[in-house]
């Protein structure tokens, strides 16, 4: 575990200090609506455990809790019977503008979302 910071708003929620909107939850994993949607569907899913990163959980977790938090997306995605498509991102680091630095997974969904990056925010 890397620098991981015990104050970030995502650990306050997983101790229940802040509220969320709640989409599902077990002993490992949780789901719950991002305050700030980006798409009509916007789920943010986090493993409960202080990872700081997509790297520090690839690096660290133990295996089956990497691969059921992957089967933990996908039975929310289908729960939420997303039939048209949706998209999976986790921002690393500072290039990917990661503000919260509780390793997170956002399902985004409930429209076409467009290309991959807005064009205009590439630097050629
Ligand atoms: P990222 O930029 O990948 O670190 O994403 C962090 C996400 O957390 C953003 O989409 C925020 O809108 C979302 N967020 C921040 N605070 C909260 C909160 N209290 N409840 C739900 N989502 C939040």
């Amino acid at each position: 575990m890397t620098n991981y910071d015990l104050t970030n708003i995502f650990a306050k929620i997983i101790k229940g200090q802040i509220p969320c909107t709640k989409i599902a939850e077990n002993d490992d994993f949780l789901a719950f609506e991002d305050i700030s949607k980006a798409a009509p569907i916007h789920i943010i899913t986090i493993p409960k455990q202080q990872f700081t990163s997509f790297e520090d959980f690839s690096q660290n977790a133990d295996s089956k809790l990497i691969a059921n938090f992957w089967r933990f997306i996908q039975k929310i995605t289908e729960e939420q019977n997303i039939t048209e498509g949706y998209r999976l991102i986790t921002n690393v680091g500072s290039d990917a503008n990661q503000t919260v630095k509780h390793f997170h997974v956002h399902i985004l969904a409930g429209q076409n979302l467009g290309g991959l990056m807005a064009q205009d925010k590439l630097k050629r």
